[in-house]
């Protein structure tokens, strides 16, 4: 009614509905072309629907195969371990480079020297407070962290109240838990699901022996798992193995991009389980 009454606003009528018209047209245009409809006849490539997510661990030390593994050509999760010399500095280079970042927790093993473990690594004697405190100045130690897995802890990952104080730490910075599966005793998966925190596991370790034929050889599992399954998460290590495990897979990537998408450990969760990276 407006219209018939201001001279000024009948005029800006056509021209509206003509800017209308044309943003109706791109819309339905782009959202046409998103979903390929455009295109229809002309073929769109398939894209692979399986998903490898590939997770690095024990950076922050300055070990070696970190610049190799971090120019790599797809994207990573990196697990970057807390109060060392090059925690920042990791963790600023693979959020750069568009790699995922998480907290590589030190967790005590059945065996192991202590002196593998780290600063304040989680273990089994120490007091509810104390854990507590490690973990939540781990997390506020790494940037950009979204997630957490452990360094070994074949013991504390068995230990129910050691987790659960763990997990709900996790739970409340907004972070997801990897469990890296160091022990089948491990009571992450009942643990985590009773606090309420986004849980992933791995599936394949590509160096547990140091040799580039083992590597090979455990990057063919990975091969063989996706064919049954759809994802697939796999976890390699800077140090010792670092410079054969990023060779190995520079050049496995090329043929396993065929079959199958490198995704960051989030994508494998649903979007309101993923913290925004600080
Ligand atoms: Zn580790």
């Amino acid at each position: 009614m407006i219209f018939q009454t201001r001279r000024g606003k009948m005029r800006q009528i056509p021209v509206r509905a003509l800017a209308l018209a044309i943003l109706g047209a791109m819309a339905a245009f782009s959202s046409g072309t998103a979903h390929g409809k455009a295109a229809e006849g002309t073929k769109m490539p398939l894209l692979p629907s399986k998903q490898i997510a590939i997770v690095i661990d024990d950076f922050g030390n300055g070990m070696k195969g970190t610049a190799q593994m971090l120019n790599l050509p797809v994207r990573l999760t990196v697990a970057v371990m807390p109060f060392l010399p090059t925690t920042k500095q990791d963790a600023q280079a693979a959020h750069a480079k568009g790699h995922g970042v998480i907290v590589h927790m030190p967790m005590e093993p059945v065996r192991g020297k202590a002196s593998w473990l780290g600063p304040n690594a989680i273990l089994t004697s120490l007091p509810d407070e104390e854990i507590r405190r490690r973990v939540e100045t781990a997390i506020d130690d790494v940037p950009y962290a979204v997630g957490m897995n452990n360094h070994m802890g074949s013991k504390a990952t068995a230990d129910e109240r050691v987790m659960r104080i763990v997990l709900q730490v996790c739970k409340e910075k907004g972070l997801f838990f990897l469990d890296s599966r160091t022990s089948y005793k491990s009571v992450i998966p009942k643990v985590a699901k009773e606090v309420g925190v986004p849980l992933l596991r791995n599936d394949v370790f590509l160096d547990d022996v140091y040799t580039a034929r083992h590597v090979s050889r455990q990057l063919d599992v990975v091969k063989q798992k996706l064919e049954k399954k759809e994802n697939c998460v796999v976890i390699g290590h800077v140090g010792p193995p670092g410079l054969i495990t990023s060779g190995a897979l520079k050049s496995a990537i090329p043929q396993l991009e065929r079959d199958a998408k490198f995704v960051l450990l989030t994508e494998l969760l649903p979007p309101e389980a993923v913290r925004s990276a600080r």
